[in-house]
């Protein structure tokens, strides 16, 4: 276990030295209601290509969001979700 700056315990086996709360929190505030709850693993792969809005994904195709550390299948298809509930797409692979 350890200890962040705030005080949470967590569990971090992996190689990222994030607590999950506070980044979650912080993910939160950033991104709020626009984007679907895809976790703050995921919030981050999005985060290091510099998206800040969801229309600002269309620009990428799933293909690129799928190698992201952090940004797994049921993320991405959550946003997916949400870009077609509000009649945009990801770009189609070019493969
Ligand atoms: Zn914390």
């Amino acid at each position: 276990m350890k200890i962040c700056k705030n005080g949470h315990a967590f569990d971090k086996s992996s190689s990222c030295p994030v607590c999950p709360i506070c980044s979650s929190v912080e993910m939160g505030e950033k991104y709020g209601e626009e984007f679907p709850r895809i976790g703050a693993p995921a919030f981050r792969a999005i985060d290091s290509i510099g998206i800040t809005r969801l229309t600002q994904l269309i620009k990428h195709s799933e293909q690129e969001l799928f190698v992201l550390h952090g940004l797994g299948p049921k993320a991405i298809k959550l946003l997916r979700e949400r870009l077609t509930e509000k009649g945009y797409h990801l770009l189609i692979n070019k493969y």
